[in-house]
């Protein structure tokens, strides 16, 4: 029996065949059904390298987390624009056995020595956004070994050493740069500032029309001394990354920057804990939806943005409707606005997570909603008896990168993981084979505005607040029904309630879900998605009292479905993802 199920990457479709208890069926989309007792192992992340390198651990028997750190290994090799050993990461997790949801917290930490003005100028003026990332200054201290690690611990099956193989090959045999890695090289030139970078993305450092060659489309990019580093966490656990020979790399490349050095040390790393925390999980329609806690905005703003809607029949809109679209987009307004003043790390700040989720809460919200007519810039909603927020509203950056991935394996384990190194190529500085994050820049870089203390100020030890958003979904017999996420900064939120909205409210499946047309709202002007159809509804949207922009938006939505006796799969279409699955029943 062998099925090789392959869901478009690219704007491409690729069928396999599949041959199951006898029959040959020709498979356009990732969807299966053989078994009445199992539905086989699927994977979908945004690349096809970390796709196999996760089938090939389930073919072994791994567990949906072994096949998560083989995928996070190679897509640190051949994404790393994206996401990395030198970022952070938050994880999902479904244990089938236990039916229970796990959520662990791998995000990075400021160091010990950085303090609230880490981005203030001398005369206290913010500094310039990109002066801020490249070089040592925004590292955080990377969370994704140690967060691997305890998952690992909790759920793996194969022996920790056994799931860095397939990159370990990978970096030493090379990999094929793909399109997106080509732009992105092309795009983000400051790589050509450190020589780590400009070494290794660049062809032999050759100049074409007085500007470094960016590795071409198609070029085999080796790295070995990613290859090493991968053998020495394989042989020594967190201890082959937070010290010894890796360790040093990282202090040197942070400190060592010519021109912005960064504060992190070896104890820093040393010091270095990954989090178990409890997962936040709601009720939306016949489904609960659970997501990641603070630190990450996620979990909570997507929960309260579909606790509102609840309180609208969107069954009976079309997706993509002018009246959809301002639904979502009112309540969206609402709850970015909370997020604004009340979200940070909850270790630090005391995220009133309760009373923001509570159903009392989000229905006098959602009576702020006018189905006529927009409410323009929504307001924080009042939580204490002055009605005045006590903190500012943030107003942290947040760029295009990260990655997510889903997998559910053969016992019908799931893994939702968001991974990030912050914005396109982190730092833009390698060290041991790999790129450093800039994740501080996640931090609000003002401390204070107005005379009021923001939440998601930096100080020593804390993690910067972010939008990272790998949720699971569960039935209404409390079983596994989805795993999914996004990477797109802080659009993250937006991306994932729609799809969760295509899911439940419309049915679409995964892959249709996916593909929805994206519309954002972040409390400013409703984002639409250029190139679809949904800028032909602008009159509409602007006459409800919306300003509109239309632009160029750039999910990345990998999730894995149940479907009766199937998986259903999907992979954003405008990366380069894919789904596989694995012969049944492994
Ligand atoms: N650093 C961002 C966060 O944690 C994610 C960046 C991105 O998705 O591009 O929210």
């Amino acid at each position: 029996m062998e099925i090789a199920l392959i869901v478009p990457g690219a704007r491409s479709v690729v069928s396999k065949i599949l041959t199951c208890a006898g029959l040959a069926v020709a498979v356009l989309f990732a969807v299966a059904a053989c078994s009445d007792t199992e539905r086989g192992a699927m994977v979908s992340t945004a690349n096809p390298h970390a796709s196999e390198a996760a089938i090939e651990i389930l073919e072994k028997g791994g567990s949906a987390v072994d096949a998560a750190i083989a995928a996070q290994m190679v897509l640190t090799l051949v994404e790393p624009q994206s996401s990395g050993i030198g970022g952070g990461a938050f994880l999902m997790h479904w244990d089938a056995g236990e039916r229970k949801v796990g959520a662990y917290d791998g995000r990075e930490k400021a160091p010990a020595a950085a303090r609230p003005d880490l981005f203030l100028q001398a005369d206290g003026t913010p500094m310039a956004f990109i002066d801020a990332v490249v070089g040592g200054r925004a590292v955080g201290v990377p969370g994704v070994i140690a967060m691997l690690w305890q998952a690992h611990r909790d759920h793996g099956k194969l022996k920790w050493s056994e799931l860095f193989a397939p990159a370990i090959r990978l970096a030493e045999s090379g990999f094929k740069v793909s399109p997106r890695l080509n732009g992105m090289i092309t795009q983000f030139n400051a790589l050509s500032m450190h020589p780590s970078t400009r070494d290794y993305f660049y062809i032999d450092s050759i100049e074409v029309a007085g500007a470094l060659e960016p590795l071409p489309v198609g070029y085999l990019r080796t790295n070995s001394a990613y290859a090493e580093t991968l053998r020495s966490i394989a042989a020594d656990g967190p201890a082959g990354f937070y010290e010894g020979k890796t360790a040093q790399a990282i202090v040197a490349a942070v400190r060592d920057h010519e021109r912005n050095p960064g504060l992190m040390t070896l104890d820093d790393l040393k010091a270095y804990e990954a989090r178990r925390r409890a997962a936040l999980c709601r009720p939306y329609r016949d489904y609960r939806i659970c997501g990641m806690p603070p630190p990450t905005s996620g979990g909570l703003t997507s929960l309260m943005i579909l606790g509102m809607l609840e309180h609208f029949d969107l069954s009976g809109l079309r997706p993509g409707s002018p009246m959809a679209v301002h639904l979502i987009s009112e309540a969206s307004k609402l709850a970015y606005a909370d997020r604004a003043i009340y979200m940070a790390d909850s270790d630090f700040f005391d995220v009133p997570v309760t009373q923001l989720l509570s159903p009392g809460y989000l229905r006098s919200r959602a009576g702020e909603i006018h189905p006529g007519q927009s409410m323009g810039k929504a307001k924080p909603g009042e939580l204490n008896s002055t009605g005045d927020p006590k903190h500012a509203a943030d107003e942290s950056h947040g760029r295009l990168s990260t990655s997510h991935f889903s997998v559910v394996d053969g016992k019908g384990n799931a893994v939702s993981m968001t991974t990030s190194v912050e914005g396109p190529f982190g730092a833009h500085v390698m060290a041991a084979g790999f790129i450093l994050n800039n994740q501080l820049t996640d931090f609000s870089f003002q401390p204070e505005i107005n005379g009021k203390p923001v939440a998601n100020a930096v100080a020593p030890g804390k993690r910067p607040r972010s939008s990272m958003s790998p949720t699971i979904v569960l039935d209404d017999d409390g079983a596994f029904y989805a795993a999914v996420g996004s990477p797109g900064g802080s659009r993250i939120i937006a991306y994932v309630t729609q799809t969760l909205i295509g899911l439940i409210d419309w049915e679409l499946g995964m892959q249709g879900a996916i593909d929805l047309p994206r519309h954002v709202n972040r409390n400013g002007p409703i984002e639409l998605e250029d190139q679809t159809d949904l800028p032909g509804r602008s009159a509409d949207l602007e006459k409800l009292g919306h300003k509109v922009d239309v632009k160029t938006l750039v999910s990345g939505l990998h999730g894995i479905r149940v479907d009766g006796l199937e998986l259903d799969g999907g992979a954003d279409r405008r990366r380069e993802g894919v789904v596989l699955t694995t012969r049944r029943g492994q």
